[in-house]
C-alpha cells in the first residue's frame, strides 16, 4: 500500500533516524510509529493504538507539553530520541507542513537539569589505529579530555571515566565489543564525518585528533548547534596517575560500592563535605585518580595544612561556599541556549561570592581567582528579577529600572489596570447594581459582568453596553472606553514580553564572551572546595599528614579503616601498623574468619589512595612510598555475594597484577586460590608468592587460610608472618582485631563454627578429628585419603565426593552435612 504524504515524510526522516526513537511532531502530540512505537509504549507504559482501521501501523504519542519526562526516561533505558518539529505554522501553508530533527538526544549529550549534579556524564569517543585515541567530553559543563592508550589502559580508562555513550568511527571486533558492553550499554558507530576538525582540536598532535573530531562532529550532528562552550582538548597521559585498573576501583569501593553500586560505604562518602556541585564532582576524579607526582601531592596536602591551621577562613570560606551554585552546567546552558533567568540569577549570587574568596584568600596567601572582569557581569544580571518566573517568554524577567522602555510599557499597562479597578466603582455608582464586577479572561478580554437577577431592570444602550457573552445566570458586556484600554493595556503588556525576551537574549548573548572566564573561575572554586572538604574531615576524623619516603618506606602507626571506623563506634576500631620495606615487603596474614584480615589489608590501600590523591590519613603517623599502581585480589569468599565468584575471574585478576606490579606498586592478595580444590590452590599461592618475591618485589599484603604457607618465612627473605589476633575464653572465640607478628597457632575455624552454632556432636567430633591430624604422622598423608574411609560406609562417602561445594551456599552445606552426620549414625 502506498503510504500517505505524511507517512512517506516520516518514513524518509526515520530512514535518516535509525538508531534513535524518532519523536515526530503532529500537532499539540509527539508521534511515534512502528517498531519505535512498540519501544516506546512498553518503555514509557503509554498506550499502543493503530494509526487507522484500514492501515493497521502500530503508533503511540505523548503530548509535547509534557514531552521532557517522557525522553528522559528513554534517555535513562540507554536509548536515543530523535525530536522532530514542525517548522512551519499549519495554518499557513497548503499541503504538507514541513518538518525537521532539531536535535537528538542522546544518553551522552543530553543537557538535561534532570542530570545528576554529583557526577559528571561523559561522552566518549574512540577512534582505534595503531592505539586507542580516546577522547570524553562532559557535554553539560564543557570539560575535554584527550589521550592515546593502549588496550588494557582503555579499559582501565572506561573504570575510571564510566562514560554513559561511547561513539566510534568503525564497528570495533566482537570481542572488544562484547568487554565495552560490560561497562556501558550505549556504544554507537558514527561513520561519516560532516564538520571540519574544530579549533578546540587545533593545538594537538595528528595522533591525538581523530577521537576528538569525531566526537565534536557527533556532538554537533545530534544537538545541531555551536557548542562554544567545549573547552579546547586538554591531553593527558593515564600514567601520570596511579594505575588502578578495573578490579583495584571495584574491590577498593572508591566511588561505588560493589554490592549495591551506590555512594554508601565508600571513599567518597567519607569525604562529605564539599559546598559545591563542582567541587564534588572534582572530589569523585581525584578520588579515581590519585597522582604520582610527589610535588603535586604535596602541594595539595600543603593546603590541607593551611586551612587546618586557618580555621576561621576555612569556616567563612564554607560558609560562602554555600552561595556558590554549578557554575560550570551555568555556563553549558549559556553556551546551549536553555540557560533561563533563574539559573542566571544563581550565577549572580555565586560571582558575588568572588570578592569573599577572594579576601579570604589573600589573607591565606593563597593566588587570588581572576574576577575584575566577572564583576561587570555582576551588574548586567543585576537587572534580572531574583523571583523571576521558569520561563522567559512570559515577563517577569527583569527589575524595574533596568529598560527604561520596559518601564514604559509596565506602566501603561499598570495605569490600565487602576483604571480598571476604578471602573467597577464608577459603574457601579452609575447603573446601581452593587454585585457588577469588571473582569478578565483569556478568551474574551475585559468585560462587564452583571448577574441575570440584575438584567431585567438593566437597560444596556442607555449605558453604551454592547453584549458580548451570555451565561446561565449572568450576561457579559463591554464597552468603547473598556475597549480602548483593553487594547492598550494587552498591547503594553504584550510588547512588555517581548522585549523582556528580546533583553535576555541579548544578556544570553552577552555572557557568551565570559564563558571561558567563568570556566576558569568554577575550576579555581572546585579545587578550592575539594581542599577545605579534605581538611574539613580531616580534622573531623583525626587524620595525618603523610610522608613520602623516596626509600619506599611503608610505615604506618595505629592506622584504621576510614570507612569501617565509621560504620562502628570510633573507639571500638582497634587501630593497627603496618611496616614494610624493601627488605621485607611482603607480609603474608594468618588469622582467624572474621578476625579482621580483610578490613587490615584494605585500609592500607585506601590509605595510600587517599595520601596519594592529597589527603590526611587516618593514623598516628604515615610514612608511604608513592605508589605507582595498586593491585587488588578480593577472595572468592567476599565475590560470592556479587555473583561474580568465578576462578577464571580471580585468576584474571591476579595475572593483571603478576603482569604489570613493579617495585613501586602494592598488591592486595585476599585468600587467593580459594575457588580451586585445597592443593590446586595452596600450590597457586605458594607459586604467586615466590613470584612476587623474586621477581617483582612489590609490598604486599597477602592473606591466606592455607597455614601451610606460613612455613615460606624460612625460606623467602622478604617475607614475614602476622596475624590477627583472637584468643579463647571459656571455650568462645574473642576476636581482638590485632595484628601481631608470626602466624597464627590455631586457625579457629571449629570456633567459627560453634559461633555459628552447629550441632553439639559435629563440632565435639571435629575437635577429635583436629587432634587426630595434629599428630605429626597424620600430617604427612593428605587429608581426604585419611578421612573419607575411617570416617563413614561406603554410601555416605560417595555421596560427600560428589557434592559440588563451590555451589553451596553455608546454609546449604549446614544442611548437607546434618543429613550425612546422620545417615552416618550420629546424633
Ligand atoms: P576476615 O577477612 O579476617 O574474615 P574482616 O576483615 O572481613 O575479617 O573483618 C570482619 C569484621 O570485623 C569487620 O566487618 C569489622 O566489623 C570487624 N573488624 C575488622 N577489623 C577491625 C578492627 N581493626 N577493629 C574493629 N573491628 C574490626
Ligand atoms: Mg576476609
Amino acid at each position: 500500500m502506498k503510504p500517505t504524504p505524511m507517512m512517506a515524510q516520516y518514513l524518509a526522516m526515520k530512514e535518516e533516524h535509525q538508531d534513535s526513537i524518532l519523536f515526530f511532531r503532529l500537532g499539540d502530540f509527539y508521534e511515534m510509529f512502528y517498531d519505535d512505537a512498540l519501544t516506546a509504549a512498553r518503555e514509557l507504559e503509554i498506550t499502543l493504538t493503530r494509526r487507522d482501521k484500514k492501515n493497521p501501523i502500530p503508533m503511540c504519542g505523548v503530548p509535547h507539553h509534557s514531552a521532557r519526562g517522557y525522553i528522559e526516561r528513554l534517555i535513562e533505558k540507554g536509548y536515543k530520541v530523535a525530536v522532530c518539529e514542525q517548522m512551519e505554522n499549519a495554518r499557513e501553508v497548503k499541503g504538507m507542513v514541513r518538518r525537521e530533527v532539531v536535535q537528538i538526544i542522546t544518553p551522552g549529550t543530553v543537557m538535561d537539569t534532570s542530570l545528576d549534579e554529583d557526577s559528571h556524564n561523559y561522552l566518549m569517543a574512540v577512534s582505534l589505529a595503531e592505539h586507542f585515541n580516546i577522547a570524553y567530553c562532559d557535554v553539560s559543563t564543557g570539560e575535554l579530555k584527550v589521550t592515546l592508550c593502549d588496550e588494557e589502559t582503555f579499559f582501565n580508562e572506561l573504570a575510571a571515566v564510566k562514560p554513559s555513550e561511547i561513539i566510534t568511527a568503525e564497528p570495533f571486533s566482537h570481542t572488544l565489543t562484547a568487554k565495552i558492553k560490560a561497562v556501558t550499554t550505549v556504544l554507537s558507530v558514527h561513520d561519516q564525518l560532516s564538520t571540519d576538525l574544530p579549533e578546540q582540536a587545533g593545538q594537538l598532535e595528528k595522533t591525538l585528533q581523530p577521537a576528538v573530531h569525531l566526537l565534536f562532529d557527533y556532538v554537533t550532528m545530534t544537538q545541531k548547534r555551536n557548542l562554544a562552550h567545549i573547552e579546547p582538548a586538554v591531553y593527558y597521559h593515564a600514567v601520570d596517575y596511579m594505575r588502578l585498573d578495573f578490579y583495584a576501583k571495584r574491590n577498593l569501593e572508591l566511588t561505588e560500592s560493589i554490592r549495591l553500586k551506590t555512594r554508601k560505604g565508600t571513599l567518597l562518602s567519607i569525604f562529605n563535605e564539599t559546598k559545591t556541585p563542582m567541587g564534588h564532582r572534582l572530589l569523585k576524579e581525584w578520588i579515581e585518580r590519585p597522582l604520582i607526582s610527589k610535588s603535586q601531592i604535596e602541594d595539595r596536602l600543603n593546603h590541607v595544612e593551611l586551612f587546618n591551621a586557618h580555621f576561621l577562613e576555612r569556616d567563612e570560606l564554607r560558609q560562602a561556599l554555600n552561595d556558590v551554585y554549578d557554575i560550570e552546567r551555568l555556563v553549558g546552558r549559556i553556551s546551549y541556549g536553555n540557560v533561563n533567568a533563574k539559573d542566571l540569577v544563581q550565577l549572580k549570587y555565586s560571582l558575588e561570592q568572588l570578592p569573599v574568596l577572594n579576601e579570604l584568600l589573600s589573607r591565606l596567601d593563597i593566588e587570588q581567582i581572576p574576577a575584575d572582569e566577572l564583576a561587570h557581569i555582576v551588574t548586567l544580571l543585576d537587572g534580572l528579577n531574583e523571583e523571576a518566573p521558569q520561563s522567559i517568554k512570559e515577563g517577569g524577567v527583569f527589575k524595574a529600572g533596568f529598560n527604561e522602555q520596559l518601564d514604559h510599557y509596565r506602566a501603561a499597562s499598570k495605569d490600565g489596570k487602576l483604571w480598571l479597578s476604578e471602573l467597577q466603582q464608577q459603574e457601579r455608582d452609575k447603573t446601581g447594581i452593587r454585585s457588577l464586577k469588571v473582569a478578565y479572561n483569556k478568551v474574551f478580554g475585559y468585560y462587564i459582568e452583571i448577574s441575570k437577577a440584575n438584567l431585567h431592570q438593566f437597560d444596556a444602550d442607555r449605558f453604551g453596553y454592547t453584549r458580548k457573552q451570555t451565561l446561565s445566570n449572568a450576561e457579559r458586556f463591554v464597552t468603547e472606553s473598556l475597549k480602548e484600554k483593553e487594547t492598550l493595556i494587552l498591547g503594553a503588556e504584550e510588547k512588555a514580553v517581548d522585549l523582556e525576551y528580546e533583553l535576555f537574549v541579548t544578556l544570553r548573548e552577552t555572557l557568551k564572551s565570559y564563558l571561558t572566564l567563568l570556566q576558569a573561575a568554577a575550576k579555581r572554586i572546585a579545587v578550592l572546595d575539594v581542599l577545605q572538604n579534605f581538611s574539613e574531615v580531616s580534622q573531623k576524623n583525626d587524620y595525618v599528614r603523610p610522608e613520602f619516603s623516596d626509600e619506599r618506606m611503608l610505615n604506618l602507626s595505629d592506622a584504621r579503616h576510614p570507612v569501617v571506623e565509621q560504620v562502628m563506634n570510633r573507639e571500638d576500631y582497634v587501630p593497627n601498623d603496618c611496616e614494610l620495606h624493601d627488605n621485607a615487603f611482603i607480609y603474608l596474614i594468618t588469622g582467624p574468619n572474621m578476625s579482621g584480615k580483610s578490613t587490615y589489608m584494605r585500609q592500607v590501600a585506601l590509605i595510600s589512595v587517599m595520601a596519594q590523591m592529597g589527603s590526611f590519613v587516618p593514623c598516628s603517623r604515615a610514612e608511604l612510598p608513592i605508589f605507582d599502581q595498586i593491585f587488588t585480589r578480593i577472595g572468592a569468599a567476599d565475590d560470592l555475594v556479587s555473583g561474580q565468584s568465578t576462578f577464571m575471574v580471580e585468576m584474571l585478576e591476579a595475572r593483571n597484577a603478576l603482569n604489570n606490579a613493579t617495585k613501586n606498586s602494592l598488591i592486595i592478595f585476599d585468600e587467593i586460590g580459594r575457588g580451586t580444590s585445597t592443593y590446586d590452590g595452596i600450590s597457586l599461592a605458594q607459586a604467586m608468592i615466590e613470584y612476587v618475591h623474586d621477581h617483582i618485589q612489590a609490598k604486599t599484603l597477602f592473606s591466606t587460610h592455607y597455614h601451610e604457607l606460613v612455613q615460606l618465612d624460612g625460606t623467602l627473605s622478604g617475607l614475614n608472618n602476622i596475624h590477627v589476633a583472637a584468643k579463647e575464653y571459656n571455650g568462645e572465640l574473642i576476636f581482638l582485631h590485632k595484628v601481631m607478628p608470626g602466624a597464627v597457632e590455631n586457625s579457629y575455624g571449629i570456633h567459627v563454627a560453634q559461633l555459628a552454632e552447629l550441632p553439639e556432636p559435629v563440632i565435639s567430633r571435629a575437635r577429635e578429628i583436629l587432634t587426630h591430624f595434629e599428630q605429626p604422622s597424620v600430617k604427612e598423608t593428605p587429608v581426604y585419603e585419611q578421612t573419607a574411609f575411617q570416617l563413614f560406609d561406603s554410601g555416605v562417602e560417595e555421596e560427600l565426593t560428589r557434592l559440588d561445594i563451590a555451589r553451596m551456599t553455608p546454609i546449604e552445606a549446614l544442611l548437607k552435612l546434618q543429613e550425612l552426620q546422620d545417615k552416618a549414625g550420629g546424633r
